[in-house]
């Protein structure tokens, strides 16, 4: 089966960059494991027009756009990417797909240590500007980096630093206490930024490039999300740590434009 493009990862990225690459006339596949990192917070915000929704409903919503244009989606994990004389070769479960370009829009996976992980995208969350005005003049509590408590104190004066977090209390479905080195503070949600792995293993084997970020080495692209890789294309967080997700979206976007134009120079 052959398409022009093939989008790895079905999140605001991919299916932003298959909305506008179908509405181009051009045939696309995406296929999506279904695991966008938001997947654990009941709402989303800070997408202008869309704040608060559910992010499963964001992604319902773009998949029947793209669908609406002729493009298709499959649910499966993409399981090897190699390079052939004209373009490349996909993976899935038991078939070969091959596209002329590769956009890679995987994400990326936050390191949850296990005893957070119930909480996660609830009261504990990392990103205080997703979820920080609903737990605003709260008590809350920042584990790691104390340099964060600053930020924190934006949503609220009540903030404690806990160096380490030995467990969490939680009574009627609400934390309530943090327990730190056998202390227990008082804490409505906490604050902890997990560390953060790209899902850039076949952007890494086909030989893309990285560069040091703020959540160290993360694929390079340029600004329209070319990586060093002649074809293949990168957007959202597999590349960027810091996009939220309109900014996933817009790269998305940005990633389309330039390969509908890379394949028509390509085409003469
Ligand atoms: C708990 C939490 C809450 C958040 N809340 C907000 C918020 O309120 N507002 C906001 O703007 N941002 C929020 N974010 C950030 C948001 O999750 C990201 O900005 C967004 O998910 C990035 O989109 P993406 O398309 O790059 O990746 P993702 O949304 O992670 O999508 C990547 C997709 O690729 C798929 N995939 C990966 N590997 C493969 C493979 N090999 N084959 C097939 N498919 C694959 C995955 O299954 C997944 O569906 C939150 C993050 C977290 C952790």
């Amino acid at each position: 089966m052959n398409r022009e493009v093939v989008i790895i990862g079905g999140g605001a990225a991919g299916l932003s960059a298959a909305l506008m690459l179908t509405r181009a006339r051009r045939s696309v596949l995406v296929v999506d494991g279904g695991e966008p990192r938001n997947k654990p917070a009941a709402h989303m915000h800070n997408y202008l027009s869309r704040d608060g929704q559910s992010p499963l409903d964001l992604l319902k919503h773009g998949r029947a756009e793209v669908e609406g244009y002729g493009g298709e989606i499959v649910n499966d994990t993409v399981r090897g990417v190699t390079k052939t004389d004209d373009g490349f070769a996909v993976e899935l479960a038991g078939r070969t797909v091959t596209a002329k370009r590769l956009l890679f829009a995987t994400g990326m996976v936050d390191e949850v240590p296990e005893i957070l992980r119930p909480r996660w995208g609830r009261d504990v969350f990392g990103c205080p500007y997703c979820h920080g005005w609903e737990v605003r003049d709260q008590k809350l509590a920042v584990f790691g980096e104390e340099a964060k408590v600053a930020l924190v104190r934006q949503w609220s004066a009540d903030v404690t630093h806990v160096p380490s977090v030995d467990g969490i209390e939680v009574v009627d479905d609400r934390l309530v206490a943090v327990i730190s080195g056998g202390e227990r503070i008082a804490a409505d949600a906490l604050v902890y930024s997990a560390p953060v792995k790209p899902r850039d293993e076949f952007l890494l084997a086909l030989g893309a490039e990285t560069h040091e970020t703020i959540a160290g080495p993360f694929v390079r692209t340029d600004d329209k999300g070319r990586t060093s890789v002649p074809g293949v294309y990168a957007a959202g967080n597999v590349t960027d740590p810091a996009a939220i997700v309109i900014v996933a979206a817009a790269q998305g976007a940005q990633a389309a434009g330039m390969i509908n134009m890379d394949l028509v120079t390509a085409a003469g």
